[in-house]
């Protein structure tokens, strides 16, 4: 039956799975246009409709996708992708939505409101506050009572699946409620990268500004991907005084707090820093159970409070990772299983995602991961520079390999050109001491070492 999937049926069943591991925005940003164009003896042809997409999907998502068409088409060796032309376009390569089953995988992308661009499953009411966000949660709710006023812009930071989408948006929703006069718009920061490319390109620069200068509430979600992009960067800088300016509300988002953000201008850190900041960081056990009971709520789904309580305990650093088992259960029972589920069956249901997923953690992974997070290439971290921001990566790079990957000193000292044993003892223990005394930095190694086994 697998071989013999339609096209269609092949690309809906991808997606689906795709859409498990990403949020609700970027899975619309990203997915809406697409579809299979064909399938070349072993090679999927997936069309895009556009060339930045093309780019995008190519970079981020490419593997992820081979990876999941092969669990449906074993002969599948390759995926390429390819601008849906005119002529393609006599496919009707719309997702036909109503192939897949509503109950397991609701695609509420459909419900993005196109004027604000937000998706209204985010909203204060489903949002479990605790210990771990109530900070940010508090500044969230003030912003969205008298948006311009009070905390400008707000600066919300915290590691992947901890809410800050969530909490965005729900600042986002409830103004349109309450205010329904101000324009409010939610923009991820890829996308207002591209917003940025494309008017350069079509020099329509001025109305791309026009456009957004006129909003009362600017949401800009994980800024630190305009890093290193200059253009995007003056632009938003423009930008955020002309709203900062007339007292309209903006609110942005970071996977860590501004003077983290490398290749980041100064002006702007000083900016982000001028307004209040709020982190979120992982939930407490307490606070993921409730979670877990909301999300099982709002999928009318009924499950035993040990098998939550059994998730929780397992799955400690990631909401997205806790829903992701949650559905993975609920999967189970719309397959046909009739009887409610005991905590024997979902513990092996989800041995799979429980399971401890240090996945081998080698040089080649460590130094792209690392470089990438300071915005570096690989190959200038492996250089011999002396500059401060490529040495400071460089040696968290060591130290990691020392502490993650246990290579002894000598062979840290010869991935680094040659270094002497002792020169790469003293720098792990330099920064050793600097972890100590340094928050900022602690929490910089937190966030990598969170990102080195998130995949
Ligand atoms: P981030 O943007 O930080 O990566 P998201 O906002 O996308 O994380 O959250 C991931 C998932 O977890 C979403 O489905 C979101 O609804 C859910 N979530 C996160 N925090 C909470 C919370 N406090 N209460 C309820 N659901 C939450
Ligand atoms: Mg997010």
């Amino acid at each position: 039956m697998r071989k013999s999937m339609k096209k269609e049926n092949l690309w809906q069943a991808i997606l689906a799975q795709v859409q498990l591991n990403l949020s609700p925005a970027n899975f619309a940003t990203w997915f809406k246009n697409t579809c299979i164009l064909e399938i070349k003896k072993d090679i999927l042809i997936i069309g895009v409709p556009n060339n930045f997409s093309k780019e995008w999907i190519e970079k981020r998502y490419k593997n992820t996708l081979l990876k999941i068409a092969r669990q449906f088409n074993q002969e599948i060796k390759a995926i390429e992708f390819r601008v849906i032309s005119k002529k393609d376009k006599k496919f009707n390569f719309e997702l036909d939505l109503s192939q897949i089953h509503p109950d397991q995988l609701r695609f509420e992308e459909l419900y993005i409101n196109k004027e604000t661009s937000l998706n209204p499953r985010y909203q204060f009411e489903n949002f479990v506050v605790g210990p771990f966000n109530e900070l940010a949660h508090a500044a969230a709710w003030a912003v969205s009572e008298s948006p311009g006023t009070l905390y400008n812009p707000l600066f919300i930071y915290g590691g992947v699946g901890l809410g800050k989408t969530h909490l965005l948006q729900a600042i986002g929703n409830r103004i349109t409620k309450v205010f329904p006069e101000k324009k409010v718009r939610y923009v991820s920061s890829e996308r207002f990268t591209g917003g940025v490319i494309n008017a350069i390109k079509n020099q329509t620069i001025e109305q791309f500004k026009e456009k957004y200068r006129q909003y009362d509430v600017l949401i800009i979600d994980d800024i630190q991907f305009i890093a290193g992009k200059e253009k995007t960067q003056e632009e938003f800088f423009h930008l955020f005084n002309t709203l900062y300016e007339s007292n309209k509300q903006i609110v942005i988002s970071s996977d860590r707090p501004p003077k983290a953000i490398s290749a980041l201008e100064a002006r702007l850190k000083s900016r982000f820093e001028g307004g209040m900041i709020a982190d979120i960081s992982s939930p407490d056990f307490e606070s993921r159970v409730a979670i877990l009971k909301q999300k099982a709520q709002e999928k009318n789904f009924i499950i035993d409070d040990s098998i939550l309580e059994f998730i929780a305990a397992n799955i400690q650093s990631n909401i997205r990772e806790l829903e992701g088992a949650l559905n993975r259960l609920i999967a189970y029972q719309k397959m046909g299983n009739l009887e409610i589920l005991d905590l024997e069956t979902a513990r092996k249901l989800l041995k799979k995602v429980i399971q401890p997923k240090h996945k081998k953690l080698d040089f080649q992974k460590l130094t792209k991961i690392v470089a990438e997070f300071y915005n570096l290439s690989q190959k200038d971290l492996l250089s011999t520079s002396r500059k401060q921001e490529i040495v400071k990566a460089r040696q968290i790079a060591m130290y990691l390999l020392r502490e993650e990957v246990k290579y002894s000193f000598p062979l840290i000292g010869r991935k680094f050109g040659g270094k002497d044993h002792t020169t790469v003892i003293y720098a792990y223990q330099k920064l050793v001491k600097e972890l100590e005394k340094n928050e900022d930095l602690a929490e910089e190694m937190n966030l990598l070492k969170e990102k080195l086994y998130s995949e």
